[in-house]
């Protein structure tokens, strides 16, 4: 769908629609208004053209009403027509008549005694019967003339009766007009109203009705003026509708005493508005042609507004997905133009805040770096499009103690120097972050293993390269695993799971730079199968201990030794501790091992005991045994079945021991303390425990990991680590022993530093229990350091 598209169909429509109604509403209203003026006009100016008509009507009778009595008179006053009449002539008396009605153009004449006896008849040769209109004969009797309409054999006629005198009345004549269709054809002509006649009559059946006699109206319509006219008409002006249309009226009574004869003047008010209705036409068009341009201005108006919301909108979906970068240029002095200012400040806004957000989420604050989410996306993204890559990650070894030794300040300096430093040796392209406390990063794409070795190699050796932070010189050790895409894995978990085992690897075997190798991996497969004969080798005494002496560095007995357990498997052959140990945790299998070692150990005891050696045996124990709370139980009960005395036996715990749940296995350690056990601290310095939290822990033993002593030197810088650890144990309480003496020169200088005791193959290394009591008897008897 167009999103963009849908709010400018919508405010134009919506503009177009309100503009347009209201023009609309308006245009009705002004043809309304002047339809119905027009209409008051026109009906007002028939009602005077109806009255105008009505009056010339009116003269027209009078005009032939005065000719009808002078061509009477002339006739009447005529002396061979009274001796005819006198002697009763009838042929002299009807070729008078037709005479003088020729002359004037009369339809009827008649000529009658004053008894009403016919003496012509111009419709009738044959003369018979009376005069049809006795009342007008006795008023022209009594008044000397008389006219009225009339109406004979269905036909209405204007008629004048004037007597005639000899010099008495003796007779009366007659003369008439027709009233028919020509009389109002030229009504019409001279008033332009329609002229219709009708005359009332009474049918067999008593009713009456008006019957039409002549008319100018269309024939469709003359049959409904005469079904529509009431009996007795109203003679005021009046609204008729004949065949759906309009017409105004006016009704005329002709016949004066019955009223039996009229005449109807009419109009029609579609034909008086037909001029008017050509000027609503007119007006009609205008609001039209108004209408159309109200809406094509509205539109273009519409527009003006819509496209640069537009273009605003298509920003802002631009922004929706990320992209800050175009400024929107509208050039606009209105509001628009402050929207759109409004706008490129709100983008700018969002795009530093958006800016800032990411560099929290993606940059490591200390060293600016990228941090550990960038990598890992960066390296997804890599990985996504199938490109080789070889990924290296570094640790800097022992940092926690120099970060506890030499301060947290100058400790967040050598990580600053240390970015830095790698940085400095990247090849563009690649890609280093802080992904830990104390480890780099790196992403080299395109690389195999050999890019990956060389970088590898190089970053190693620079970081051999002493830093000085705070004044002092400080020698930082670095172990580095790498892994390659895509022989070592596909996908981003996989790679870093690699990369993890070649850096565990490379610390524990104390090499510099581990490539991953599957066989490397320490939970692989077959480690399942190992779980069976793990649990085999304990029950069938597979495991054996193998004992190194713990020596006194201050002269004096050699009791001490560490108990290391050792696996020499049917098929396998020698399996180090390090395979199994950290699997047999994975699985729970630790507890069942950590017992058997511990009941190893004591009866060990018991045998030397029993041989008159005391010796204090140390064992190893695991991070989950501090959480096995049967632990105490058990040792309490080895302790008194085997008759060892408790402080005969020590436990070493590492660090990690307690970073999971370190208030329950601190509440381990004391009851174990309760129990007389001796217990010491493993590998310290490697972890991440401070050396505040040592004053906490019941231990009376602090070991120093064989990392730093391996390379002691008196000039070097784990000399000062070294000595200082000594000193703090010391101050502490705690004896004090060093790992890892391979040579003389260590020995001395630890023995110098008053170090308590220490261990390495330079005294023996970790030897079946015959092996060491021959070595105790032999060499330890006289051992001096
Ligand atoms: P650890 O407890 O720190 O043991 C000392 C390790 O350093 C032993 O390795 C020992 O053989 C080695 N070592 C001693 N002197 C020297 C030396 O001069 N130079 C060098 N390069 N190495 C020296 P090992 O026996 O392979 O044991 C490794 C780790 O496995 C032990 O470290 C301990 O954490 C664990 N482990 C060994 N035996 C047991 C055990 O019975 N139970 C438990 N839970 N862990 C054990
Ligand atoms: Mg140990
Ligand atoms: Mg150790």
């Amino acid at each position: 769908m167009n999103t963009a598209a849908t709010p400018r169909r919508q405010l134009s429509r919506r503009l177009a629609l309100t503009y347009g109604s209201l023009l609309l509403l308006v245009l009705a209203g002004v043809l309304w208004l002047v339809s119905q003026m027009q209409r008051n006009l026109v009906t007002t100016q028939l009602q005077e053209e109806l009255q105008l008509g009505q009056a010339v009507f009116a003269r027209a009778l009078a005009q032939n009403q005065q000719q009808l009595t002078q061509a009477a008179k002339v006739l009447a006053a005529d002396y061979g027509f009274r001796e005819a009449i006198a002697s009763r002539d009838q042929s002299t008396i009807t070729s008078a008549l037709q005479n003088h009605r020729g002359r004037i153009n009369a339809d009827i004449s008649l000529a009658a005694g004053l008894d009403g006896d016919l003496l012509a008849d111009s419709r009738d040769d044959q003369v018979s019967g009376l005069f049809p209109f006795p009342e007008l004969l006795q008023q022209a009797r009594l008044q000397g003339a008389a006219s009225a309409i009339v109406s004979l054999d269905e036909q209405a006629y204007q008629l004048v009766v004037v007597t005639v005198r000899a010099p008495q009345p003796i007779a009366v004549i007659a003369m008439g007009f027709l009233i028919d269709a020509a009389v109002a054809n030229d009504l019409q002509k001279l008033t332009g109203l329609h002229v219709s006649f009708l005359g009332r009559h009474r049918e067999a059946d008593g009713t009456q009705r008006w019957r039409l006699q002549a008319s100018t109206l269309p024939p469709a319509l003359t049959d409904s003026l005469a079904q529509q006219l009431p009996v007795q008409p109203d003679q005021a002006i009046q609204t008729l509708m004949l065949a759906e249309q309009a017409y105004q009226t006016l009704i005329v009574a002709l016949a004066e005493q019955d009223g039996s004869e009229i005449a109807v003047l009419q109009r029609s008010l579609e034909q008086a508005l037909a001029p008017h209705r050509q000027l609503q036409r007119y007006l009609l068009g205008l609001g039209l042609a108004a209408l159309a341009l109200a809406l094509v201005a509205t539109v273009i108006l519409a527009r003006g507004i819509v496209r640069p919301l537009q273009q605003l909108q298509t920003a802002a979906h631009r922004m929706e997905a990320g992209d800050y970068a175009v400024d929107e240029v509208i050039h606009r002095q209105d509001e628009i133009g402050d929207l759109a200012q409004a706008f490129n400040t709100m983008r700018e806004t969002i795009a530093s805040r958006e800016q800032q957000i990411l560099d929290l989420a993606y940059r490591d604050p200390l060293t600016t770096l990228p941090n550990r989410t960038y990598f890992t996306e960066q390296l997804t993204r890599l990985l996504g499009s199938a490109a080789p890559c070889a990924v290296l990650l570094l640790d800097l070894d022992r940092f926690k103690l120099i970060n506890n030794t030499l301060g947290h300040a100058l400790g967040d300096e050598l990580l600053r120097a240390a970015g830095e430093r790698l940085q400095s040796q990247l090849p563009s392209g690649a890609i280093l972050a802080r992904v830990g406390a104390d480890e780099f990063a790196v992403l080299l794409p395109d690389a195999g293993d050999r890019a990956g070795r060389a970088l590898a190699e190089q970053l190693v050796s620079i970081m051999q390269l002493p830093f000085v932070a705070g004044g002092q010189t400080v020698d930082l050790r670095v172990s580095l695993g790498y892994a390659v895409a895509p022989d070592d894995g596909k996908q981003t978990s996989a790679l870093l799971r690699a990369v993890d085992v070649a850096l565990y690897y490379s610390r524990q075997q104390r090499r510099h730079i581990v490539r991953f190798d599957p066989a490397l991996q320490p939970f692989r497969a077959e480690h399942l199968s190992l779980l069976g004969d793990l649990r085999r080798a304990v029950a069938e005494n597979e495991l054996r201990l193998f004992y190194q002496p713990k020596v006194n560095l201050q002269g004096g007995d050699h009791n001490y030794c560490e108990a290391l357990v050792r696996w020499q498997h049917p098929s396998r052959g020698f399996i180090p501790p390090i395979d199994f140990i950290p699997f047999a945790e994975q699985t729970g299998d630790i507890k069942r091992l950590t017992r058997w070692i511990i009941a190893r150990a004591l009866s060990q005891a018991r045998e030397w005991q029993q041989q008159g050696i005391r010796m204090h045996i140390a064992v190893n124990i695991s991070a989950h045994d501090l959480l096995d709370e049967s632990l105490r139980d058990f040792l309490a009960d080895s302790l008194e079945r085997s008759t060892v005395s408790a402080e005969c036996l020590g436990l070493e715990v590492t660090e990690s021991g307690f970073i999971e749940e370190p208030e329950r296995a601190m509440a381990l350690l004391e009851q174990l303390r309760a129990l007389g056990i001796k217990l010491a601290i493993d590998d310290f310095g490697t972890g991440y425990s401070s050396l505040a939290y040592l004053k906490k822990l019941p231990v009376q033993e602090l070991k120093i990991d064989q990392t730093f002593i391996r390379q002691l030197r008196a000039d070097g810088d784990d000399a000062a680590i070294v000595r200082s650890t000594i000193e703090l144990g010391h101050n502490l309480g705690l004896q004090v022993v060093a790992e890892g003496i391979e040579t003389r020169e260590q020995a001395l200088l630890l023995r110098d530093w008053n170090c308590d005791r220490g261990q390495g193959y330079h005294f023996s290394r970790p030897v079946p229990a015959d092996d060491f009591l021959h070595w105790l008897q032999q060499t330890g008897a006289g051992l001096r350091v």
